[in-house]
């Protein structure tokens, strides 16, 4: 039995930035027998709904910012997900909802200073933490793509 993060919205909780879920019943299927440990650092650190935000590119970094208010969200995303990774250092995988700039392992979007598209392969920065600790990251499209593979 492995203990596996799993983005929340993909179980079914209702905590997109608009009030639903991305419930995908087939990785359901998939990960039962195993822990699951449900997160959601937007939800956590905003509430729910909220305003959308993207990634940016600064200089040599690439922070949150609020499609709002324009401000830097970074902070508290990164926060939630460090208390999160300390609190469970026994985590064996991590499954994050493709092109979320929190979640998103390899699919993010990220921007310039402009508003222009600079990558579609990015980590959301909380993947990017749990990466930073070598903890196996996917992307539940690309995990169920890997099973359906398989079969
Ligand atoms: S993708 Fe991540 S931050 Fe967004 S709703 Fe799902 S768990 Fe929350």
């Amino acid at each position: 039995m492995k203990k596996i993060a799993v983005s929340a919205c993909l179980l079914g909780e209702s905590c997109r930035y608009d009030g639903t879920d991305n419930r995908n019943d087939l990785l359901l299927s998939l990960l039962e027998g195993n822990e699951i440990v449900p997160f959601c650092p937007e939800d956590f650190a905003f509430g729910t709904p909220r305003p959308t935000m993207d990634l940016v590119k600064q200089e040599d970094r690439i922070r949150a910012i609020s499609n709002e208010s324009r401000k830097d969200l970074s902070d508290p995303v990164i926060a939630y997900a460090q208390t999160f990774f300390e609190s469970h250092p026994d985590i064996d995988l991590f499954i994050g909802k493709d092109r979320s700039p929190s979640c998103g392992v390899c699919t993010a979007r990220c921007y310039d200073a402009q508003k222009h598209l600079i990558s579609d392969s990015e980590a959301g920065l909380m993947a990017k933490e749990a990466q930073k600790r070598g903890i196996e990251t996917y992307d539940a499209q690309r995990y169920v793509a890997n099973y359906q593979r398989k079969g």
